[in-house]
């Protein structure tokens, strides 16, 4: 669509242009400080940061309807950016002009419903956003556009002549900052740090195919965390974990497509999301509370967090039900197939906190809801939903498994539908289908292959063939003839088909 055939009254706002006064502010003393520089915690108590924009009021200008229609049209112009999560800038990071923004074909993810076998098993209507389409297969991509655009934007504002990025990662951050950090090479480098053997072959693929520096570091993420923390703190780099504020603003689009997806009506929706270090819950709270703030929304969506029972702290602080008593503990985790969310010590903690308060506030009732599964239970549902027309990876699965405990403990109602976040493209995990069809789990996880979710391929050589052909050796003629005849037959067989 071309701009010209924009209706009048919205055209001088399609194109986002810079604006707003972002500022770090911290959660915990309330200072606030300049963007700046790069900051990732707060300079004066050491808590962690959130960015706000001091100007926000001034959307409430503009009307819900009209918001509705912008978002819309943006949608349908040919500005490859506002295809992504540019497309509300305005709330995201408006500070930054369009043509500093890196786009690689993150967000506009698709939403996709649970057949009728699934819903009739999990008992509720759900959709599955599929975060796995995004470029570098998981919803890391979202926070990345908005921190290398802000990075680029520096860059091109000449505030800083080149960067080193680094982060610690279980596998998809990393996948993620190497690859936005390629596209600005040789002005941006990056560097990763993983736990040595705790991320699955394609994600320690992914940063090497993109040329990052990869190094693996003996311990769990945690381990690797503070080395990231204790670089950031000694030596100039960009620290690219969610941690840094402005990755929280990128995933907060994951909140406003919902929206967008559902035409803003969000008073019967749950979003259902798994919990590792806690920012995508903390970006998909504070992105529904800001379209809740504009009145972009009808309500604010009752947010279910799932965990795994091996790596639960966040459930655990919340299962103490009075306020006053609820204490932090980081715990240890044990073996989970949702690996990139098996952390016991979550950065957002903090912001979680924050925000859940916050948001029961303005809802005017308890709407975000922790729930932990079983390693079984991730698993099982993931096969599931995959032999229903899914893409779901064990996050997914999480995802679909919180659902269905939410369901049991009164937390979702049956009349309610569901949007559960598919974080990342099951091929990232491919390793724990393959041991869970092997029967080859190893046995921390606690894991028992259901036969009915097994599948494995069938060789057919049958035995009274002499030729078969193999790889620079084909054969020919009669022989060619038969090895045909007889294969088809078995797998005719097998299958029971019948004669045409
Ligand atoms: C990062 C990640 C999570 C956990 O998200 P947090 O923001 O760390 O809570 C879940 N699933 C996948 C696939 C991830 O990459
Ligand atoms: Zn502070």
């Amino acid at each position: 669509m071309k701009l010209t055939n924009i209706p009048d009254h919205i055209r001088d706002k399609i194109t986002p242009t810079p604006g707003g006064n972002l500022v770090y502010r911290c959660l915990s003393c309330n200072e606030a400080f300049g963007i700046h520089e790069l900051l990732y915690t707060c300079p004066a108590c050491g808590q962690v940061l959130l960015i706000y924009d001091e100007t926000f009021d001034r959307l409430k200008q503009i009307s819900a309807a009209h918001w509705h229609e912008i978002f819309d049209y943006r949608k349908m112009l040919r500005h490859p950016s506002l295809k992504g999560i540019f497309r509300y800038q305005e709330f995201i990071a408006p500070v930054i002009p369009m043509d500093a923004v890196v786009y690689l074909g993150e967000g506009n993810t698709p939403v996709v419903e649970g057949n009728d076998f699934l819903k009739e098993k999990a008992g509720v209507r759900f959709f599955f956003k599929n975060e796995g389409q995004n470029p570098s297969a998981s919803f890391k991509d979202r926070g990345m556009a908005s921190a290398f655009s802000y990075i680029h934007y520096l860059l091109q504002t000449e505030k800083i002549s080149d960067v080193i990025t680094v982060c610690a990662s279980t596998g998809d951050t990393s996948a993620a900052a190497a690859l936005y950090a390629s596209y600005l090479f040789p002005r941006v480098k990056s560097a990763v740090l993983l736990p040595h053997k705790k991320v699955t072959p394609q994600q320690l693929s992914q940063p090497l195919g993109s040329g990052a520096t990869v190094f693996e570091i003996p311990g769990v993420f945690d381990d690797c965390m503070k080395v990231v923390e204790a670089l950031a703190d000694n030596y100039t780099v960009a620290l690219l974990n969610s941690k840094n504020a402005w990755r929280v603003l990128g995933q907060e689009s994951y909140s406003y497509e919902i929206a967008q997806d559902f035409e803003y009506e969000m008073a019967d929706k749950v979003v259902v999301v798994p919990v590792g270090n806690a920012g995508n819950i903390t970006a998909v709270m504070n992105g529904f509370l800001k379209f809740h703030e504009i009145g972009i929304t009808d309500a604010l969506p009752k947010i279910v967090g799932v965990q795994s029972i091996h790596a639960n702290p966040v459930y655990r602080y919340y299962l103490e039900s009075d306020k006053t008593k609820r204490r932090f503990a980081p715990i240890t985790v044990k073996p989970s197939v949702a690996q990139a969310a098996m952390i016991g010590n979550p950065v957002s903690m903090p912001r979680v906190i924050h925000l859940v308060d916050r948001y029961n506030e303005a809802a005017g009732q308890e709407r975000v809801f922790f729930v932990q599964v079983t390693e079984q239970d991730i698993m099982d549902w993931e096969l599931l939903a995959n032999r229903n027309g899914h893409i779901a990876c064990p996050h997914g699965g999480e995802s679909l498994a919180g659902m269905v405990t939410a369901l049991k403990l009164g937390y979702i109602e049956n009349h309610e539908t569901a949007i559960l976040d598919s974080t990342a493209h099951v091929l990232k995990f491919i390793g724990f289908q393959d041991m869970y069809f092997e029967n080859r789990m190893p046995p921390e996880f606690k894991i028992e292959p259901n036969p009915d979710l097994i599948n494995s391929p069938i060789y057919i050589h049958p035995k009274d063939l002499e030729a078969v052909p193999s790889p620079g050796d084909p054969i020919t003629g009669e022989a060619f003839d038969r090895f045909v005849k007889r294969v088809s037959e078995e797998i005719a067989s097998f299958m029971n088909l019948k004669k045409a």
